[in-house]
């Protein structure tokens, strides 16, 4: 890009979210509560049952379960504790290590190490941004051996125990390949769907694909239960599982407390579940508003000359983020400065995790493709514009 045209690309991206979001500061994903959270949020409180007893948290999971085509859902506190559970729950012990990607959100790798386990971090696809079902098989071809039906590391000499890729901003990474590779090597798959509610590989929702899957309810992702997470499975055992352990392993008994085994008080609590089941009711409207939102910015960085990140062909992206692929980190921290000092948020990726102290010794690949990311990946305004629910409400009546 010539520095002219990159000027003038900086001033019309400020115009252009000006135009979608209007004079205000404009931020990366605000929460939109346009629909029933006030009525659900009385009727919780006015029933009393505000913690986890009562309708509303089954009603939620019922709902997220129906919507992913998943068998069970368990509602928790939030993604990170679903994602300790799940951890748990697919056999991962103390000194195992867990194969993850060094791109991702800090709460995988903390829910690895909660267990005593040690994340290895093999590299992304540039294009999906999550795992690589190619750098995986390259990792467990050169660095595992298999002994008594288990899975070792060669150098480190522990067991690799799981998988945990990501599903970056909501596009759907490899995740049926990922999914065979972990079956022929004998690895459970935890898909950490954290950010994408309503993303598909092909016509399967992400986090139903692997053994088991999370999603987060965070006030920044596609709805909100103000905190909250859930763990989907198509498992019954599991099911079964992941409630017990949620619910301080508590055996269910009318009077008696008593507990078969070290538990925890990770439930989702009625009023979390209350807005999280208002927000469901708006999740169809949001993903058609946020895809409209992902074309305009598609279009418009298109004329640019710059690349948007979409889902894979034949996969669909809840476009929970959109990003933008810069020329160089130069232009990517020019771009950042100029439209963060406009107003207009806009933020890099997370630092990669093998670059912070506590996961510094951990082994990972060259992790080629996440280093080139991070420096030339930005994420850009992905809300819910203002009024455009009651748009979508007039054009659905015409
Ligand atoms: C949001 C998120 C989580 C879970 O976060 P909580 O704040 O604990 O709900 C996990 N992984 C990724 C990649 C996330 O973006």
């Amino acid at each position: 890009m010539r520095m002219n045209d990159k000027k003038a690309m900086f001033k019309a991206f400020v115009d252009e979210a000006r135009e979608i979001y209007g004079p205000d500061f404009v931020p990366l994903h605000r929460p939109v509560f346009e629909g029933n959270e006030m009525d659900y949020l009385r009727e919780c409180v006015e029933s009393n049952f505000v913690s986890s007893m009562g309708s509303f948290v089954t009603r939620f999971e019922e709902e997220i379960a129906t919507f992913t085509g998943a068998k069970f859902a368990v509602a928790t506190v939030n993604g990170t504790s679903a994602l300790h559970i799940a951890i748990i729950l697919a056999g991962v012990n103390s000194g195992d290590e867990v194969i993850s990607q060094p791109l991702t959100f800090i709460a995988t790798c903390n829910a690895i190490s909660y267990v005593g386990a040690y994340p290895v971090f093999v590299d992304v696809d540039r294009d999906t941004m999550g795992l690589s079902p190619i750098a995986l098989r390259l990792f467990l071809e050169n660095n595992t051996f298999s002994k008594g039906g288990e899975l070792y590391n060669k150098s480190s000499l522990r067991r690799v125990a799981a998988c945990v890729p990501m599903h970056t901003y909501g596009n759907p990474c490899r995740i049926k390949e990922i999914e065979s590779i972990c079956t022929e090597w004998g690895i459970p798959l935890i898909e950490d769907a954290a950010e994408s509610l309503g993303s598909y590989a092909g016509h399967q929702h992400t986090g139903t694909v692997g053994a088991m899957g999370i999603f987060s309810f965070n006030g920044n992702k596609i709805i909100t239960s103000g905190g909250g997470g859930m763990i989907v499975t198509n498992d019954a055992e599991l099911a079964k599982r992941a409630k017990h352990l949620t619910t301080t392993a508590k055996l269910s008994h009318s009077t008696e407390f008593v507990h078969d085994e070290i538990g925890y008080n990770y439930r989702m609590p009625g009023l979390c579940a209350a807005l999280g089941l208002a927000q469901m009711e708006k999740l169809g409207d949001f993903l058609i508003i946020k895809s409209a939102v992902a074309k305009k910015w598609h279009d418009f960085f298109s004329s640019h000359g710059v690349l948007t990140n979409n889902a894979l062909k034949g996969d669909i992206s809840n476009h929970w983020f959109n990003s933008v692929t810069l020329d160089s980190k130069t232009v990517r921290d020019e771009f950042l400065e100029y439209s963060n000092s406009e107003g207009i948020m806009t933020r890099p990726f997370w630092e990669l995790m093998p670059r912070l102290k506590m996961f510094k010794n951990c082994q990972s690949d060259s992790l080629e493709n996440s280093k080139w990311l991070l420096d030339h990946v930005v994420a850009i305004s992905s809300s819910v514009p203002d009024g455009a629910l009651n748009n979508l409400k007039m054009v659905e009546k015409k």
